[in-house]
């Protein structure tokens, strides 16, 4: 059978009868399901971005790996549109339109694969929002 692997560390967590089947080990799940509560010093020590958004799309919180992640520093992002005026690459049913459906749904979570448009370069990344509030907390890991 097809292994399921974790969506966002990759380690192999069992088998499937769905190829490509996803979900995130109970070790990523621990650890991801606590992001919410995180003090903003706490976020600035996690090895992955995270970008706190209300459900408008206002960025909240911008942890330090995510600064260096996009090169960009906290004080320029920090209350304004993440869709319109921080990362407009993410204005997209990719993207905007999991986040609205997420905002308005029940679920706890949800993860998908997305390519940050950087002035760079593009950057594959994993994506795992989390609810916050009526908004997210958006996790961001490098692939
Ligand atoms: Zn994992």
């Amino acid at each position: 059978m097809p292994a399921v692997i974790c969506a966002w560390c990759g380690a192999r967590i069992g088998e499937s009868p769905v190829e490509h089947s996803h979900g995130i080990c109970p070790a990523c799940d621990r650890q991801l399901r606590g992001v919410p509560d995180l003090s903003e010093s706490e976020l600035d020590a996690l090895p992955f971005g995270v970008i706190v958004l209300s459900k408008e799309g206002t960025v909240l919180a911008y942890n330090r790996a995510e600064s260096e992640l996009a090169g960009r520093r906290p004080e320029e992002v920090l209350g304004r549109n993440f869709f319109t005026d921080v990362a407009p690459c993410t204005a997209v049913q990719g993207f905007q339109g999991e986040f609205r459906a997420f905002c308005a749904g029940e679920g706890a979570s949800k993860t998908f694969r997305f390519t940050f448009r950087f002035p760079t370069g593009p950057v594959r990344v994993q994506i795992l929002f989390l609810r916050k509030g009526a908004g997210a907390s958006v996790a961001v890991r490098k692939l």
